[in-house]
């Protein structure tokens, strides 16, 4: 089956002509040219999924379940093939990417299990004659804006959810990776949703962020990306009241205690900082080490990096791909030179790779302090900054010293320090001895400015399901 598709899903159909190219970001050859679409088709995919809802959301829990389970089963089949998608438009090696594909294809298999048990309640009720009684509904059509750091995780992990509790979807995908999302509604469609339950548009993200925050057809909008494009599509959806999933911005700190198992603490600095080439919302940014274990650390990690093989995400034993765009390279060019200027060191690279384009070196940089950028920003490059601290308490408070509160991550082996830290840490994520916490099982999230609402999990149906009370009386 086909799945690389160049046009839009509205309704069952696939539409639009070739308008705006899609580029691979380690070469910069455009692959392929897809759809620019705006309000008006905006209103029509809106219209498509407001219809399919009438019989979506009164589908069998089963049904819905089983439609989700072939969903998952063709994406696993599909993963060569959708993984070699994914790397082409968004650069990622290519091990990484079938990771992501799989990763993607476990939000589908949970919520295929989880649409059975979408449970309301029975509560004691106060009066003697009146029982009360609490229904779990889907909350409507959800309009879906999703990141191109991870072009399929960030949509699976919105739309299995809700398609599970009975909503339909519109889904805007970001402009750099519309093709790996037209590849998963593809296999949707090829695994029974009905016309209208998915529909996917790329296009003008401004006209068809107008057109889904201004809709009342629209009753939830979940939204990963940047913290000041949440913050507008708050101010957006408030005419219109909708339930909102923010996933934003973060800045994760990532502690290393004098206790700490230092070469297992390399490792997980390793995985949080360099995947997807520090383009995650939960990559270590900030690296705090107690200064008894700062030097070896230093080393340690610098000898890691030095492996590290930089190159086209599809070329085999290439471990770091390019950057996203030029913008992201000069920003992080920015953030190293102001680094440098304020009196960082470079343990290793600090610049751009010989490949040129979009090629970054993995970088290490020593003597960091908090009055340089790369403690305030998000770097979403590959380098990551230590900074060194003496006292358990001044590595909380620099840690909590941020408006965000997404992921953070520490390495001790005392049970107590790790209790302290742990609740002491702002944070709606806490990864004690490991750089990965991901999956599909746990709830995914952040606090402060880093967003509202879960996903993953039992609790990631939440927002896409609203609680009617019924109180039956006259008994
Ligand atoms: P990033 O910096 O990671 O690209 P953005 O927040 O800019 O993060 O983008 C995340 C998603 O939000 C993308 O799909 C993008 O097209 C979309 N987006 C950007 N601006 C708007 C807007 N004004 N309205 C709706 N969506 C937008």
């Amino acid at each position: 089956m086909e799945i690389r598709r160049t046009q839009c899903l509205i309704d069952g159909e696939w539409i639009g002509k070739g308008e705006t190219p899609v580029l691979n970001p380690a070469s910069g050859e455009e692959i392929a040219h897809v759809p620019h679409m705006g309000g008006e088709e905006t209103v029509r995919a809106i219209a498509a999924a407001s219809k399919a809802f009438k019989t979506w959301s009164r589908s069998l829990a089963k049904e819905r379940s089983a439609i989700l389970r072939r969903w998952f089963d063709l994406i696993v089949e599909n993963a060569d093939e959708l993984a070699a998608i994914l790397t082409e438009e968004q650069g990622k090696p290519l091990t990484e990417a079938k990771g992501e594909i799989l990763y993607a294809a476990s939000f589908v298999e949970f919520y295929a299990e989880e649409a059975k048990r979408i449970y309301g309640e029975t509560i004691p009720s106060p009066f003697k004659d009146g029982r009360i009684i609490v229904l779990r509904e889907p909350i409507g059509v959800v309009a879906a804006i999703t990141p191109w750091n991870f072009p399929a995780a960030m949509i699976t992990r919105k739309v299995a959810p809700a398609f599970a509790a009975g909503c339909t979807a519109v889904v805007k995908p970001a402009p750099d990776t519309p093709l790996t999302a037209f590849a998963l509604a593809s296999l949707a469609q090829e695994a029974g949703l009905p016309a209208g339950v998915l529909n996917v548009i790329s296009g003008d993200a401004v006209a068809i962020g107008n057109a889904l925050c201004a809709s009342d057809d629209v009753r939830a909008l979940t939204f990963t990306g940047s913290t000041p494009i949440g913050k507008l599509l708050i101010k957006q959806c408030a005419d219109t009241v909708k339930q909102m999933g923010l996933e934003l911005g973060g800045n994760a700190p990532f502690i290393v205690f004098d206790d700490a198992d230092i070469d297992a603490a390399v490792q997980g600095a390793m995985a949080s900082k360099f995947r997807n080439a520090g383009q995650t919302c939960v990559c270590a940014n900030r690296i705090y080490v107690q200064a008894g274990v700062y030097d070896e650390f230093a080393e340690k990690l610098t000898a890691e990096v030095n492996k590290m093989v930089v190159g086209p995400g599809a070329e085999e034993g290439v471990t770091q791909g390019p950057l996203i765009n030029d913008a992201a390279v000069q920003k992080v060019e920015g953030l190293v030179k102001d680094a440098l200027d304020k009196g960082a060191s470079v343990a290793t690279g600090g610049g751009r790779h010989q490949l040129g384009g979009r090629f970054f070196q993995p970088t290490v940089l020593t003597d960091v302090t908090t009055a340089m950028a790369v403690t305030r920003d998000e770097i979403f490059g590959p380098v990551a900054p230590l900074y060194k601290f003496e006292k358990d308490e001044d590595a909380v408070e620099m840690a909590n010293a941020t408006e965000f509160g997404l992921a953070s991550y520490f390495y001790s082996r005392d049970i107590g320090r790790i209790w302290r830290v742990a609740e002491a840490l702002e944070y709606g994520m806490v990864s004690i001895n490991s750089g990965i916490l991901s999956t599909e099982v746990a709830p995914f999230g952040g606090v402060k400015e880093s967003g509202t609402g879960r996903e993953g999990s039992r609790h990631g149906i939440d927002e896409f399901t609203e609680l009617k009370y019924m109180l039956m009386s006259g008994i």
